[in-house]
């Protein structure tokens, strides 16, 4: 059985965690939340998962549809160790009162302040330090992207300063009503964005500085990093340390892979579920060295990124294992990710 966990939220990143948690031998899905019932909820309960209304009111929209709910979000919290929070960035929040009522640990989402916790979570990075927390805030999509990157190369050379422009996704596939449709958008137009702080939330000695636009794209994001290390670094010498991480892919141009475009349909190629692909893309022909300054141009599926991170983060705050080595290791491993 293991341990029991909750999931509220069944959009973009509450069902992919969902589906996660499924494949893990040491936890188990007790069950997810729904608003209304929608073909969402209906392929869940065909999955076997059980669907539980996120709300007395919300209850009242599955009545004479046809849709089996198991109860609402309180009863599905009151049968669990752990929830994954997954509900809309800030929602989040508003459920911390019933998850304390509860005494279940909770997890929750980037979109989420990093006070609604007070710890921000990167597997690679802090994992020891969210043992038996109670809260615990996996951080957003693009600033994961940053800290596997900086903490791999923080491990093998030390990092002196990074200066990241972010290119970040207009919207999901699925969000037929968010933009820019024909604009690149400097999102925020001031800076530092918020992503520079956030990597600070995890690794608090990093000098970073992010810069964000958000253009008309879909499918993943796209950083340009500029960063100066402690020591002289080659290219192959970068390439060898990124390549020891499962969760850092190296693509290459020679090989046709020169956009996201063709990252995704890579993913797709090899079969991924929903082409996902929740390994930091890295291009290999980025990676230039002038000595201690190095370049490199990386890609992040948003929707997937994060997924290892919560599962880890769910091992961290049940004490499954202390050993971060060990739950990464069990989550790639269930989630075929790496080489
Ligand atoms: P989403 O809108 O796709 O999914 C949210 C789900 O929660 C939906 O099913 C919605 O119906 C449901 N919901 C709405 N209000 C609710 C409520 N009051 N109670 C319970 N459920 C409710 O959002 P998402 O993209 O999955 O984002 C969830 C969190 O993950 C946010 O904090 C977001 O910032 C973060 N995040 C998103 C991405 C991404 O690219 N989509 C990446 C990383 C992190």
């Amino acid at each position: 059985m293991g341990v029991k966990v909750a999931v509220n939220g069944y959009g973009t990143i509450g069902k992919r965690v969902a589906d996660a948690i499924l494949k893990q031998k040491d936890m188990t899905l007790v069950g997810v939340t729904k608003t209304k019932p929608n073909y969402e909820a209906r392929l869940a309960t065909e999955r076997g998962i059980n669907v539980y209304a996120s709300s007395a009111d919300s209850l009242k929209l599955f009545d004479g549809t046809g849709y089996r709910v198991a109860g609402t979000l309180d009863d599905l919290v009151s049968s669990a160790d752990v929830v994954v929070d997954c509900t809309p960035g800030k929602v989040g929040a508003t459920y911390k009162p019933l998850y304390e009522k509860y005494r279940v640990k909770a997890i929750f989402q980037g979109g989420e302040k990093h006070d609604t916790t007070g710890f921000s979570f990167n597997a690679y990075c802090n994992y020891k330090s969210a043992l038996g927390r109670d809260l615990v805030r996996v951080v957003s999509c693009n600033t994961t992207g940053l800290c596997r990157v900086i903490n791999a190369l923080d491990k093998g050379f030390g990092v002196k300063k990074v200066r990241a422009l972010l290119v970040r996704r207009g919207a999901d596939p699925a969000e037929n009503s968010k933009g820019p449709i024909n604009s690149i958008v400097p999102d925020p137009v001031t800076i530092p964005s918020h992503h520079g702080p956030d990597v600070q939330k995890v690794l608090p000695n990093i000098d970073i500085t992010t810069v964000a636009l958000a253009v008309p794209t879909t499918l993943m994001h796209v950083h340009v990093l500029n960063m100066e290390l402690n020591r002289d670094a080659t290219e192959q010498e970068i390439i060898g340390t990124l390549s020891s991480y499962r969760r850092i892919r190296l693509f290459s141009s020679a090989e046709g892979i020169s956009s996201t475009s063709e990252i995704i349909e890579f993913a797709r190629d090899i079969g991924r579920h929903r082409y996902d692909l929740p390994e930091l893309a890295i291009w290999k022909e980025s990676i230039k060295s002038f000595g201690r300054e190095i370049y490199l141009s990386q890609a992040v599926h948003q929707e997937s990124i994060v997924i290892p991170e919560n599962i880890d983060a769910i091992r961290a705050v049940a004490r499954i294992t202390e050993d971060p080595e060990e739950s990464i290791r069990m989550t790639d491993e269930s989630l075929g990710l790496g080489r």
